[in-house]
């Protein structure tokens, strides 16, 4: 059975070439990068290559780049690497659990936090943050593209509003990395987290961008690896699993290969709601990531439609994978305005590199004919769903 995979907002997987790269780094090349002796000199050569291309997708120095052990790392990195009690943070209410509970800790050591609305795209307003900055604003964290709609921020007028007020910027990258050209100078950033296996490198590695000269405390206390902004050891194979995926995002993005997923991701879209009555696009009027398709089927319970697509080999997800199975509605779609059973009964379609046509053609067939047998046994519903 042909297995039709559609959440690389969970993971992607990791590409050839990419697991290619690291192979020889898990045993003929297996020095430790801080030894000096050959063995240490050969990984660390690859570890800086890595950092280049890395800092090449950023638009920033090698430098610039820190390694970690993905997006949560490197955003609690940012979140909690330059405040201290007494000091404001500003975020958003449709923010990563990574960085939202992050903010939630920063109280517990007497830091105050303001979570902005947003509106029905899911879009803060600019206004708001700039009504939201106060003398002691320190930090704003907010991110560049939603996992769970793909809805991009205005992330280039929020750098100039940071900028003005003199408060430090991070976004969370993790989302529009490799799907959208990123450039920390345009946006102003002073962080930016990437997570590795969102961009079809391995799960457990990630890289955070801090601005040069901005110094950062460090989560962990122990060498002086990474400039002394994360000591332990490198993970060297997964290093160079995410420089050689960052090389392959680069060269994909100067191909034009995202224009060719938005037409797939809304070949998707128009697709279901031309054929499924009572449908609608969660954040559609956003501008959005190529990849992310957020879409409501209401009367089903989304788990209910995870569960029966996949049944029928088509892995979709209600949300972040981290709170999958929790009974509680998303987070992100009661930000927007949708009412809870609304929210629960929603999906998110995310493509990846290896998602093709006939896939797509596949979703297309399954997802309307298995909304239509759940509304069939749902006492909820009682209209014809399926246009025939
Ligand atoms: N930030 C966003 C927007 C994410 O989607 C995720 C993962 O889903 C993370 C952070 C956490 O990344 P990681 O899984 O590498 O810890």
């Amino acid at each position: 059975m042909h297995r039709v995979y559609l959440d690389n907002n969970a993971t992607t997987p990791v590409l050839p070439e990419v697991f290619e790269a690291m192979r020889p780094f898990f045993s003929e090349h297996f020095g430790n990068a801080s030894s000096i002796h050959h063995h240490g000199q050969e990984t660390r050569a690859a570890v800086e290559d890595a950092r280049e291309s890395v800092a090449a997708l950023l638009g920033c120095t090698a430098s610039e780049i820190v390694f970690t052990s993905g997006g949560t790392e490197s955003d609690n990195l940012a979140v909690a690497g330059w405040v201290a009690a007494g000091d404001h943070v500003i975020t958003s209410s449709i923010e990563h659990h990574a960085v939202l509970h992050a903010c939630k800790h920063l109280e517990t050591i007497g830091c105050e936090v303001t979570v902005l609305p947003v509106d029905g795209r899911g879009l803060i307003d600019p206004d708001d943050l700039r009504r939201a900055l106060r003398p002691n604003t320190k930090l704003i964290s907010l991110m560049m593209a939603n996992n769970e709609t793909g809805a991009l921020q205005p992330v280039e007028e929020i750098g100039k509003i940071a900028a003005e007020a003199r408060v430090l910027f991070h976004t969370d990258a993790v989302q529009a990395a490799a799907k959208v050209p990123i450039d920390v100078r345009r946006i102003g950033c002073d962080a930016l987290s990437i997570s590795g296996h969102k961009i079809h490198a391995p799960q457990g590695v990630g890289a955070l961008y801090v601005k040069k000269g901005t110094r950062i405390q460090p989560l962990f206390h122990g060498g002086r690896h990474e400039r002394s902004r994360r000591a332990g050891t490198e993970n060297v194979p997964g290093i160079v699993g995410l420089g050689r995926a960052a090389q392959l995002a680069t060269k994909s993005l100067d191909r034009g290969d995202d224009k060719k997923m938005c037409a797939m991701r809304d070949r998707l879209e128009q697709g279901i709601l031309a054929q499924v009555d009572d449908s609608a696009i969660n954040g559609e009027a956003a501008p959005r990531v190529p990849n992310t398709s957020n879409i409501r089927f209401d009367h089903i319970e989304g788990e209910s439609l995870v569960i029966a697509l996949d049944l029928k080999a088509l892995a979709v997800s209600t949300g972040a994978a981290c709170s999958s199975g929790a009974i509680e509605p998303s987070h992100v779609l009661i930000a927007m305005g949708l009412r809870p059973d609304q929210a629960r009964s929603s999906i998110r379609f995310s493509l990846g590199k290896q998602t093709t046509d006939a896939e797509i053609d596949l979703a297309l067939s399954l997802v309307p004919e298995t909304v239509g047998r759940l509304r069939a046994i749902s006492p909820r519903y009682t209209k014809q769903t399926v246009s025939t």
